[in-house]
């Protein structure tokens, strides 16, 4: 009887070891499961770093190809200044839109090579056809006061279903001023009908490109 004791005792031992293994072993698993979710975010940050270290009009210049330019997105306070810079000026310029058939307000803002900033906002005209988008407005104000390069943009609307691009026709005209790699900021226009409109930190950016926005351009080169 004293031996069968001593034999469950010694059974008990190790299947405490064992379940003390197990154990050890689902922590690594959990472990591991921790260590891969962080790699992951690391990748993410990483993929993201341009964006909050890198001057976007150097970062567009350090690209050896356009194709490389990742399009991603971004809070508005890692954002950094040139880019909030433009995005606050479209948000500014959107507030002049003329926009009383359709009542969709656009505000956009490009940096010429020189460094000045325009704006612009939608105008529209009753015959449809005249009217003209905020981000051509915007250009078409630099390139008649000489600029003729422009190195980042930002357009700025409302809309609840996500964020607005530059229509097929901007995207063309904007090729015709800039390089291909150019940051472009999209982003929504707060609901707030403040004076003074502001982004909130956490407004999310879409940071892309010409490049991605019309990769198939029309050329004759
Ligand atoms: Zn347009």
């Amino acid at each position: 009887m004293q031996q069968k004791r001593k034999d469950l005792k010694r059974c008990m031992k190790r299947l405490d070891a064992l379940q003390k293994e197990l154990v050890k072993h689902r922590t690594c698993k959990r472990l591991k499961m921790c260590i891969n979710q962080l790699r992951e975010l690391q990748r993410e940050v990483e993929r993201r770093q341009p964006c909050r270290t890198g001057y976007p009009v150097s970062e567009s210049l350090k690209l050896s190809h356009p194709i490389k330019l990742c399009e991603y997105t971004i809070s508005f306070s890692q954002l950094d200044n040139c880019g909030r810079e433009l995005l606050e000026d479209a948000l500014n310029a959107r507030c002049f839109a003329y926009a009383p058939y359709s009542n969709f307000k656009v505000g956009a803002a490009f940096r010429s090579k020189e460094g000045r900033v325009f704006t612009g906002c939608n105008v529209e005209n009753v015959a449809l056809t005249p009217g003209c988008c905020a981000e051509r407005t915007a250009m078409l104000k630099g390139i008649s006061e000489g600029c003729r390069v422009f190195n980042a943009g930002a357009v700025v609307a409302y809309h609840p279903s996500g964020y607005t691009t530059p229509c097929g026709v901007c995207r063309q005209f904007i090729i015709e001023f800039a390089k291909l790699d150019i940051p472009i900021y999209i982003a929504q226009a707060p609901e707030s009908s403040a004076p003074i409109p502001l982004f909130e930190d956490d407004a999310e950016v879409l940071v892309t490109s010409i490049y991605h926005l019309l990769p198939h351009s029309f050329s004759v080169y």
